[in-house]
């Protein structure tokens, strides 16, 4: 898939007040189509910008790397098509129109239309209506009308590049957007979820529920979230030939018993994940009455935790265990155990620690009765 974006912003709309058209005017700080833009081109493989303006406003363009500025028509439809022409020879085969005027475009938004693009050749955002309608004439309401159905569209409508670009060519004009247009080919255009922050700035009052908007994205993105768990662990000693010891098989003369490989070590690091997640531990996850666990591998416990962290936007920015053992010694294997544990923590092998010390002979630690371990993790929102 080549994907595209496609910015029309060749409107003259004066309607939300000001001398310029709305996508020219401050908003935050910045003029409405920089937030827009900035807004677009965080889109994940996205290969492709074009930004389709009036004549008149073309040395306004920004000076953004890989932009591809081109110039619209007199209406809606010609400014698309406009722009659809500019992709030719991209490569592009899935193409996503938006409208200037809706700066607080989010991710999520952008996601859901282009997830829905792999089963249809449209698809876009909407909410359905949850206000009553009514008609109404000379000031009073005249009528009620039925809101089953309906939705309210929004932007950035998504189309297969090819399809969209018959369809375009092939109406007549005077649509009320790209799904109009589509349908109207005969496509069939997929309705996901918008959000009521994606709004689009058409009256003076907009720009005051945008500004808010935007500025509290932009808070919340400033303010980095740091998460820290610790984890505790304790294997005793059996009959064995080797313990495993945070992804590495370390010989000795008696094993460690668990209901998994015992890898107290790892075991610690991934109950410090949990915890960092407020999500309990490994025997909330994988629990010890189940049979499937018994001898299982502690490598699919970790893996685990680092993806419930991901999906819950963190990534691990430092783990810290230590070994509390008389024997075996840890220090020849330390880097084979930091190695180990950074490939399954996804993160540089200087993220890792794995160090141990001794409890001078006291307590079941000193006795080598077992081993314990001790981890912290901070887990640092992506
Ligand atoms: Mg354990």
């Amino acid at each position: 898939m080549t994907l595209a974006f496609l910015l029309v912003a060749a409107g003259r709309g004066t309607r939300a007040g000001g001398d310029v058209p709305k996508q020219w005017q401050p908003l935050a700080g910045r003029r409405v189509l920089d937030w827009t833009l900035a807004a677009i081109r965080q889109t994940p493989g996205l290969a492709n910008t074009v930004l389709v303006l009036h004549p008149d406003d073309l040395s306004r363009a920004p000076d953004a790397p890989g932009l591809i500025v081109t110039t619209g028509g007199a209406t809606r439809d010609a400014s698309v098509r406009a722009g659809l022409d500019a992709l030719e020879g991209t490569g592009t085969t899935r193409v996503l129109i938006h409208d200037v005027a809706r700066p607080c475009l989010t991710q999520a938004v952008t996601a859901r239309v282009i997830a829905a693009l792999d089963t249809h050749p449209g698809a876009a955002p909407a909410l359905p209506v949850t206000d009553a309608l009514w008609r109404g004439a000379d000031g009073l309401v005249s009528g009620t009308q039925d809101r089953t159905g309906l939705f309210r569209a929004q932007t950035p409508q998504g189309f297969h590049f090819e399809a969209i670009r018959a369809a375009h060519a092939a109406h007549p004009g005077g649509a009320a957007d790209d799904v109009e247009v589509a349908r109207a080919a005969g496509l069939d255009v997929a309705i996901v979820e918008g959000e009521e922050a994606n709004l689009k700035i058409t009256l003076p009052a907009d720009f005051a529920r945008a500004e808010a908007l935007l500025t509290k994205a932009e808070e919340k993105d400033s303010k980095m979230d740091i998460r820290l768990g610790n984890g505790y662990d304790v294997h005793r000693f059996g009959p064995g030939d080797h313990v495993m010891l945070c992804g590495v098989r370390v010989p000795h003369g008696r094993g460690l018993q668990g209901h998994s490989d015992a890898d107290v070590g790892m075991h610690a690091v991934t109950d410090a994940i949990y915890g960092a997640l407020a999500q309990g531990d490994i025997g909330r996850h994988f629990p010890p009455s189940d049979p499937q666990w018994k001898g299982a591998e502690s490598h699919i416990f970790l893996t685990h935790a680092v993806d419930l962290a991901a999906a819950q936007g963190y990534r691990i920015g430092n783990v810290d265990c230590t070994l509390v053992c008389e024997r075996p010694k840890i220090g020849p294997h330390a880097d084979a155990m930091q190695a180990a544990m950074a490939t399954l923590l996804r993160v540089a092998p200087d993220r890792v620690s794995v160090k141990a010390t001794t409890s001078e002979r006291l307590g079941f630690t000193g006795r080598e009765e077992g081993i314990a371990a001790i981890a912290t993790a901070t887990l640092v929102s992506a």
